[in-house]
């Protein structure tokens, strides 16, 4: 079967090595004939928290992969990418905590939202504060990069 060239974050875990890789989706912004793929418009890095190992980590443009990989089985929910926010909850901090992950596409509408709660080390907001128990839940967008 024919690869798919796919650009991909890999996880950092290499010990146990986890081997999760995170397809960055295909758009075609406006005006612009050329598909190229996501990258979030509001910052200059990528914090991910793999689905297998639970690692957060912190991923730039310098980091994608261009890897073969074969098309999804059609026999099976298809994976998607998560842009999942949560307000910080130290006083007098409006920041948003922001971390991406994966899951199946059917899967339960609060699993983006646990995955990042469950992710070490613990996310931050952008001035350093960590996600606490008590920060709420903002956002959850499945990202279909169509801009
Ligand atoms: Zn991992
Ligand atoms: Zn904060």
């Amino acid at each position: 079967m024919a690869l798919q060239r796919l650009h991909v974050l890999l996880c950092r875990n290499q010990n146990p090595l986890c081997g999760e890789r995170i397809v960055l989706p295909y758009g075609s912004p406006i005006g612009i004939s050329l598909y190229q793929w996501y990258w979030p418009t509001d910052s200059e890095m990528i914090t991910l928290a793999c689905p297998n190992c639970g690692l957060l980590s912190v991923h730039f443009r310098s980091d994608v992969h261009l890897v073969g990989m074969p098309p999804e089985n059609p026999n099976l929910p298809p994976s998607v990418l998560w842009r999942v926010e949560f307000g910080c909850a130290q006083h007098n901090c409006d920041l948003p905590v922001v971390v991406h992950t994966r899951t199946e596409a059917d899967a339960p509408p609060d699993e983006p939202y646990l995955l990042v709660r469950a992710a070490k080390p613990v996310a931050c907001c952008a001035d350093g504060h960590p996600l606490r128990d008590a920060a709420k839940e903002r956002l959850a967008d499945v990202i279909n990069f169509r801009r």
